[in-house]
């Protein structure tokens, strides 16, 4: 039974079980251990006390990064296994799901490349006596909470960054998710981590999470999940002063101006909001096209979005999966039917289906609601679902001023053969990623985060390294004089 990993080894735990179920099929996947509060303060000692040890803190970071980089090696080597798992927790596609492996491998090569490259800076303090360093140390303990739609992509650019700069964690994956990130800790232990750097509890969130952004051992909180989950862990997280960094949702917009490649703006409109059935954070779920192309443009995107065929992980004509419960599907659904009621035209989807064969699966089809207007709600919420909402503009400003009219700000992206224009538009979308003639690419080298109450902080890049990190200034006075500030 597997679930709570302390001190390098899984601990034996008498407490409750949970079932973990294909959402494709209903199918048993696994059985894991039901964490509680005792569970995660357990973890969180572990932690702390193999950061107060000082060992792995002490470790060079260029031997932190070449540990790093034998994870990324032994990645690649279980890759099937990996990808298998996560197909089964998640109900994606298998190929999809070994998209994220090969993401994950990369987000570890680039943290465990970059380690020990830089250390800091010094700085000119006009005395030729004294010498100003700026230099790192870990934060301590940190607490990676993550979310159930790419589960180890997201603790891999938690966990990556927090072993890079020396920090001891425990990891609590989603409840739905587990079994990669279990995996994960025999993937460390096996390349070498000294015991108590890396734990990890299974467990719901407000009995394991909430324990942890109050423990006051903890000293940093990096969370990724939903907007509401992600105000309660800042409010809680407070009462210490913890670090908090906050990945939230998004409502992303996708422009499209009359003068784009129409081709290649269809095809990733549709990649845009139904990749991984829509449950992507940074999915492009509204599309804001130019009045003069909508109808030809939207007309061609439904009869594309109608094609989709849906199912599970190891359907090689699948072109998606199923979501990721069927209480996900059911809030899914009634986002669409309150659209309708607002006055939202369902143009496709919109509907359980009936096909026998995906009976047992919390499958909702690719779904298209044109006629979306300012005031909708549908414009304003997250669906995390494979619904797309459809506004039109006249022009430039326009479409800047509906893609901006959100709390969030993840990403967008903007469709235009004027080069100037891309330019202008991108400048002034306030999205923390916005795309130029593309969507949904990104590299390990470049930040990720959002503006607005898409959360603060960013992941991936120096700055997702820079997140695990203290700063210190150093001060050295190389020929101590007494000044006589206050003379006898
Ligand atoms: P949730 O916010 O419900 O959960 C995320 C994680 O937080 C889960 O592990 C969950 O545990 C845990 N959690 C829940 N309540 C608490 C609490 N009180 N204290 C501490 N931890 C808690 O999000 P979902 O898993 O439902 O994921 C979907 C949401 O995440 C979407 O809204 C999406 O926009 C957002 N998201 C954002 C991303 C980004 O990069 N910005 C990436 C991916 C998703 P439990 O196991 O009980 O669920």
């Amino acid at each position: 039974m597997r679930g709570l990993y302390v001190d390098g080894s899984w601990a034996p735990t008498a407490g409750a079980r949970r079932e973990i179920r294909c959402p494709a099929d209903g199918r048993l996947v696994a059985t894991v251990v039901e964490g509680d509060a005792g569970d995660a303060a357990t973890a969180v000692a572990a932690a702390r006390r193999a950061f107060d040890a000082g060992g792995w803190p002490a470790t060079p970071e260029r031997e932190r990064g070449a540990l790093l980089l034998r994870v990324a090696d032994l990645l690649v080597r279980d890759r099937d296994a990996y990808a298998t798992a996560e197909a089964l927790d998640t109900g994606k596609r298998l190929v999809e799901a070994e998209y994220d492996i090969d993401d994950i491998v990369s987000c570890f090569r680039y943290y465990g490349g970059i380690a020990g490259t830089e250390a800091g800076r010094v700085v000119d303090t006009g005395r030729p006596d004294a010498i100003s360093r700026i230099t790192y140390a870990p934060v301590g303990v940190c607490a990676l909470i993550t979310p159930w739609n790419y589960p180890l992509l997201q603790a891999s650019w938690k966990v990556a960054p927090a072993l890079s700069a020396g920090n001891t964690f425990v990891l609590k994956p989603s409840e739905l998710t587990p079994s990669t990130s279990i995996l994960l800790m025999d993937t460390l232990t096996e390349a070498g981590l000294p015991p108590g750097v890396a734990n990890l509890v299974t467990g719901t969130g407000p009995a394991v999470g909430a324990a942890m952004t109050t423990d006051p051992r903890v000293d940093l909180v990096s969370f990724t999940g939903g907007l509401a989950t992600g105000k309660a862990i800042m409010a809680a997280a407070a009462g210490t002063v913890k670090r908090v960094a906050l990945e939230l949702g998004g409502k992303n917009p996708n422009v499209v101006f009359a003068d784009a490649d129409r081709e290649a703006a269809l095809d990733n409109a549709l990649t845009a909001v139904f990749l991984n059935s829509g449950q992507v954070c940074s999915a492009g779920a509204r599309l804001i096209v130019q009045d003069t192309i909508h109808d030809a443009f939207v007309d061609e995107l439904v009869v594309r979005a109608a094609e989709i065929r849906l199912g599970g992980p190891f359907d090689p004509k699948a072109g998606t999966g199923p979501l990721i419960s069927a209480a996900h599907r059911d809030k899914v659904h009634a986002y669409v039917t309150a659209a309708v009621g607002q006055g939202a035209v369902l143009r496709t989807g919109g509907a359980v289906p009936t096909d026998p064969a995906l009976q047992d699966g919390s499958y909702y089809p690719p779904t298209v609601l044109d006629g979306c207007t300012t005031g909708m709600d549908c414009l304003r919420d997250e669906s995390f679902g494979p619904v797309l909402t459809v506004e039109t503009f006249s022009d430039e400003a326009d479409a800047v001023r509906l893609a901006n009219d959100t709390v969030y700000g993840l990403a967008g992206a903007v469709w235009t053969s004027d080069a100037s224009r891309a330019q202008r538009v991108a400048g002034a979308l306030r999205h923390g990623t916005v795309w130029i003639n593309d969507y949904h690419p990104y590299v390990p080298q470049a930040e990720w985060g959002g503006f607005g109450q898409s959360g603060n902080g960013r992941e991936l890049g120096p700055t997702g390294l820079a997140e695990y990190r203290e700063i210190k200034h150093v001060w050295q006075n190389t020929a101590p004089a007494a000044g006589y500030w206050f003379p006898r």
